[in-house]
């Protein structure tokens, strides 16, 4: 019967009309039916439908290419957008660096490894290292040789300023959220578990305010050591292990974090200029 079926069809072809209106999707069923049962079976009429209808191959072929290669938004630049952020807005903080898998992963050790310290060793360990691990991220993100973006957010037809804000706002979100579930790993002291969060704050204005003038890595450098210097200097026999962690301490870093902003209000238009951050 197969046979019989294929010899049948062998026997005869596609008109040439029915081949160009299938071609130019004019044919109605029934028609179509049998034009399409016809092609399906008969090599001979699909390469007289490949030869007669080279454009619409053609454009087939590209919208499938075109389909292939448009970029497919990751998960982060979906849930932003999600969340109401414009679709340009949500690209660029996507590409930011903390935001890669890779930076939350070395984030998570260091805070992990730091809680641990702080349990063998003293709490003061993690409170003095989680503030540091924002700084580091804003100078990740704003780097000319750490950010791949670094051309595109330039030339980008948004100011640098406020990509720099939304990537610290990425950056100190990112982090504070896995630092909070840190600071459970030190639960002896209480409250005082989140005494990082102010001077994380603070840190992260204060670096961004000398970027401006010493760029990102420096800026971020100065910021660390000097952190590192003001917790040694201030440790003390508490429960914290410094007086920065005290209300006290955390009212002057508060009071730090103010001025940092003001200055860095001040100063905005200094980031406008690319050359800052050669
Ligand atoms: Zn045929």
């Amino acid at each position: 019967m197969i046979d019989e079926g294929r010899a049948a069809m062998e026997s005869w072809h596609l008109p040439d009309e029915e081949l160009r209106r299938y071609g130019e999707r004019t044919l109605a069923p029934p028609v179509l039916w049998s034009v399409e049962a016809h092609l399906t079976a008969c090599a001979h009429c699909r390469h007289r439908l490949a030869a007669g209808q080279p454009a619409v191959l053609r454009d087939g072929w590209e919208r499938l290419d075109a389909e292939l290669d448009a970029p497919v938004p990751g998960a982060v630049e979906r849930l932003l957008t999600r969340a109401g952020v414009a679709g340009h807005t949500a690209r660029l903080l996507a590409a930011t660096p903390v935001l890669r898998l890779s930076w939350l992963a070395a984030v998570v050790s260091t805070l992990a490894l730091t809680a641990v310290l702080a349990a063998v060793l003293h709490p003061v360990v993690f409170l003095a290292a989680a503030p540091l691990l924002p700084v580091c991220g804003v100078a990740l993100s704003f780097g000319p040789r750490a950010d791949p973006t670094y051309e595109i957010a330039v030339v980008a037809p948004m100011h640098t300023f406020r990509l720099l804000l939304l990537r610290c706002v990425a950056v100190l979100s990112a982090t504070t959220a896995l630092s909070a579930v840190a600071s459970l790993a030190v639960p002896d002291i209480g409250l005082a578990a989140l005494g990082w969060f102010l001077p994380a704050l603070t840190l992260t204005l204060l670096s961004l305010a000398l970027t401006a003038r010493l760029g990102p890595v420096l800026a971020a450098a100065c910021v660390g050591l000097g952190w590192i210097a003001v917790v040694v200097s201030t440790r003390g026999a508490g429960a914290t292990g410094s007086t920065v962690f005290v209300p006290a301490g955390q009212l002057a870093s508060a009071v730090a974090a103010v001025l940092a902003a003001v200055v860095l209000a001040r100063i905005h238009r200094a980031f406008e200029s690319p050359r800052r951050f050669r």
